[in-house]
């Protein structure tokens, strides 16, 4: 067809709601595209998005387990991927391969603007070193907090994470048990909640008007919200990080921002 065609790159990818998140803007806002969810071969993400390429797709989302394998194939890269060190949005012109990551600005976008909290100034905990809080952290730095703590398992990821981002702002780095004060927001991009465990946080980390975030989302409280929850603090799923992170990319791609209202509120 003549439709402008894009895809979501993973393995596995059936399960992938971007198709659908999409599709609902693609109709939004009257733009006459194609999404698909394409599966890569595991030893084949390269030959895969240069096949897409040769029949003339225009973008891509990647997924897991393929965004720093995205990083290295591109031939551009935003600031914001580049200091992600990952990337999930793939834009293609003729001859070259341009890379962003979406995933921090979604995060943040959720926070500020969806649940209408104030970063500028206060006390942020970021546990996990993984690739989300990677891509977190200069989206994050960019709202000027006071401070952010990285907590991770392993305590040395952290620590590297936060001697990459101490010129941007005020950055430390602590194991789970060592965290000291309370915080406003606390975040959490581990991926704990997949086996029902919480990390060994002090529960003096918990503010009186506390905001905790965890960036998985499921159709019901991650056992990180119940455990924040139970020690008085807001809490938010990444539900709403996914959508927003959908509408930068969409975005990028065709320079016209969809609203999200609605698809925030089809909470799985
Ligand atoms: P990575 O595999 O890159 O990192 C995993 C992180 O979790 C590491 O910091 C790891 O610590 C930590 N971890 C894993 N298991 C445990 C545990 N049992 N206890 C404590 N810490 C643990 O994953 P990602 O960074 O890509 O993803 C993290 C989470 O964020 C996932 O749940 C993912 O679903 C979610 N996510 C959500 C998005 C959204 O749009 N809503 C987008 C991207 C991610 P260590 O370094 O010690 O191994």
């Amino acid at each position: 067809s003549s439709k402008d065609r894009y895809v979501v790159l993973g393995n596995p990818i059936a399960h992938s709601k971007s198709p659908f998140l999409h599709t609902h803007f693609a109709q939004q806002t009257q733009q006459n595209l194609d999404y698909r969810p394409l599966l890569a071969p595991l030893d084949e993400f390269d030959t895969t998005v240069n096949g897409f390429i040769a029949q003339g797709g225009k973008g891509a989302n990647v997924t897991l387990p393929f965004k720093l394998q995205a990083f290295a194939l591109c031939t551009e890269l935003t600031p914001r991927a580049k200091a992600a060190g990952a990337v999930n949005t793939l834009l293609f012109k003729t001859g070259h391969i341009i890379g962003d990551n979406t995933d921090g600005c979604g995060l943040v976008n959720d926070i500020v603007h969806n649940a209408g909290v104030n970063l500028t100034g206060q006390r942020i905990l970021l546990l996990g070193a993984g690739g989300a809080a990677r891509g977190a952290l200069l989206p994050l730095l960019e709202c000027q907090p006071a401070q952010i703590v990285i907590a991770n398992r392993t305590v040395a990821r952290a620590e590297e994470l936060a001697t990459q981002f101490q010129p941007f702002g005020n950055v430390l780095a602590s194991s789970f048990e060592a965290v000291n004060g309370a915080f406003d927001l606390i975040i959490n991009a581990t991926s704990a909640s997949i086996n029902a465990e919480v990390p060994p946080v002090p529960a003096s980390v918990f503010s009186p008007n506390c905001f905790a975030y965890d960036m998985m989302y499921g159709n019901q409280p991650t056992v990180f919200m119940q455990h924040a929850a139970a020690q008085g603090a807001t809490t938010r799923d990444g539900w709403g990080m996914l959508v927003e992170q959908a509408a930068e990319a969409f975005y990028l791609w065709r320079g016209v921002k969809p609203a999200t209202d609605a698809l925030l509120k089809q909470h799985p």
